[in-house]
């Protein structure tokens, strides 16, 4: 890799300002200033910027509990982005895996690792996400057995020419909804709610795959372990 570009993947630099700064002898290569941003940087070069030594850093994965009024977008809108709140450096590089709604709160994860996105959200890969929904109606009786029924076969959503996949629906009171997906659609739970004449008021993700949030609060985030990652394999 040009050194000018290992200078912008492990610092805070842009492209050019790496350029400056090697033109103003900041940057050494195996402890000898260098000031050509052509310069190949090879896996066993040590390179340093003003004494500090520069890493690459591999893919990242992270977990994050989204709080409401946080947008899993990677354009900046009315909201905060999921990637405003990981304090990693160039957290703008991460990428939600799949998306919760600005109102919905729970389980995201982030990575920079397109692959493991995939298969993180592959309807193939069979991936269960489990949802909380509280919703306005009461569901018990004839019409929970009928919405259990029909979240089990597959109902084709408005505007949608498939099915939805089996999903399990548990409730856990009256109006508390466990509901489990092996997909993620746009809106989908609230559009499967909304099909068989009910409304989500909240809606929590729980988990996806074997991760779940543990002890982190609302905003609070924290990078997946090796094993948790492999879990996706
Ligand atoms: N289904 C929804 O309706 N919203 C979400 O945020 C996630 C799943």
């Amino acid at each position: 890799m040009r050194l000018d570009r290992f200078l912008a993947e492990t610092t805070e630099l842009t492209r050019s300002l790496a350029k400056k700064a090697l033109q103003r002898g900041e940057v050494t290569l195996n402890g000898v200033v260098t000031k050509q941003a052509a310069t190949k940087v090879g896996e066993d070069d040590r390179v340093e910027w003003d004494g500090k030594p520069l890493a690459l850093v591999g893919l990242r994965y992270v977990m994050l509990h989204k709080p409401t009024e946080v947008e899993c977008s990677a354009r900046r809108g009315l909201y905060p982005r999921a990637v405003d709140l990981i304090e990693l450096p160039k957290a703008e590089r991460l990428q939600t895996v799949g998306r919760l709604d600005v109102d919905t709160t729970g389980l995201v994860l982030l990575t920079d690792d397109g692959q493991w996105a995939h298969r993180v959200t592959s309807p193939r890969r069979r991936c269960a996400k489990v949802y909380r929904a509280t919703l306005a109606e009461p569901l018990t009786g004839d019409a929970l057995r009928a919405a259990i029924a029909r979240f089990e076969e597959g109902l084709l959503l408005d505007g949608e020419e498939k099915p939805t996949l089996p999903a399990e629906l548990v409730m856990r009171s009256d109006r508390d909804a466990e509901l489990t997906l092996y997909e993620g659609r746009y809106h989908q739970v609230k559009r499967m709610f909304a099909a068989i004449g009910n409304h989500v008021t909240a809606l929590h993700r729980e988990s996806v795959g074997p991760l779940t949030l543990g002890s982190l609060g609302p905003g609070q985030w924290r990078e997946l372990r090796p094993d948790e990652v492999a879990a996706f394999d």
